[in-house]
């Protein structure tokens, strides 16, 4: 194989809940991750020459060892100790920086397409012990699907897959730090914790509404007071349509999920009027794409 295309899908958290803070400064988390359709799409060639090169369709995007992408590809290349060389040419559609874990899925999809076209025979379990060391998300964005994560992130139960339904996806145009938010993070007996458990056992009856009912993300404590358009997104969403709208990781991206299709598409309309965001757009829930690797 010469070349092989491969698709980078997006995340969104349908839940969110920090345990407690370690001592070793990291967050222990409880999560529900879901695989959307919205996705990035990797070409990835031999060359003759070793050593990565990637490039882009969005030029503030770093293409050097600062990208995801190179960080996964040198690793598994030294791994199997490979003399090839690759070129990565990256079309960008995940919003970047918007708590959607776009470049962890560009990380993942990179290890599955060099894995596949150099017939290199690693199992999942290699790959995710590969791409937990470039962040907490890669061995999810390996697995995809329905997950539980835990730990820092890194610790996944497979769920069964999410009941398919319209997800309206709205980042607007401004930048959250993930280490801000988790750095003002204030845990207190008070704060209201979603309730994880009930969101799974929602997932296994296959209850959509129970499950959206059930959508929290302890990070808005941070997020909405410091950014007051992710609670003007989400009222627009509920307020169009959604049967529930909540922030995807630190975000600041904004997702909303929808009985149906067309009451999706109006609300989309909807947004785009209120020029409240300004990355929108419908997509959906993606059962795990890369079947058992
Ligand atoms: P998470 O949901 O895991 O917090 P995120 O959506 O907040 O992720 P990313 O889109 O992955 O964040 O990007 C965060 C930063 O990482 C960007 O500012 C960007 O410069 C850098 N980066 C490195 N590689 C990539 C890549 N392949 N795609 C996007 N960003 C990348």
């Amino acid at each position: 194989m010469e070349q092989i295309t491969v698709n980078a899908y997006a995340k969104v958290n349908l839940g969110l809940d920090v345990i407690r803070k370690r001592e070793d400064g990291y967050h222990e988390v409880k999560m529900i991750m879901q695989t959307v359709s919205l996705h990035d799409v990797l070409t990835v060639k031999r060359t003759n020459d070793s050593g990565i090169t990637i490039r882009t369709n969005l030029d503030f995007l770093p293409v050097n060892r600062n990208n995801l992408i190179y960080q996964a590809a040198k690793r598994l290349m030294e791994h199997c100790k490979m003399r090839e060389g690759i070129s990565v040419d990256l079309k960008k559609h995940i919003p970047v920086a918007a708590g959607m874990a776009g470049g962890s899925a560009d990380a993942a999809a990179v290890l599955h397409g060099i894995n596949a076209m150099f017939e290199l025979g690693l199992n999942l379990k290699e790959l995710q012990e590969i791409g937990v060391k470039i962040g907490a998300d890669v061995p999810y964005c390996l697995m995809q699907g329905t997950a539980l994560a835990e730990g820092i992130g890194e610790k996944l139960t497979e769920l069964p897959a999410m009941p398919d339904c319209p997800v309206l996806i709205a980042k607007p145009p401004i930048s959250v730090s993930t280490k801000f938010v988790y750095e003002n993070l204030k845990l207190n007996a008070k704060m209201h914790h979603p309730d994880i458990d009930a969101q799974i056992q929602a997932i296994h009856r296959q209850d959509l509404k129970t499950i959206a009912e059930c959508m929290g993300n302890v990070l808005e404590t941070v997020t909405i007071p410091n950014y007051p358009v992710i609670d003007q997104i989400k009222s627009c969403m509920t307020a169009n349509g959604a049967i529930r709208a909540m922030m995807s990781g630190s975000g600041p991206t904004v997702f909303g999920l929808f009985f149906d299709m067309e009451t999706a598409k109006d609300a989309e309309k909807a947004l785009r009027l209120s020029n409240l965001a300004r990355q929108i757009c419908v997509t959906g829930m993606q059962r795990k794409p890369y079947g058992s690797v």
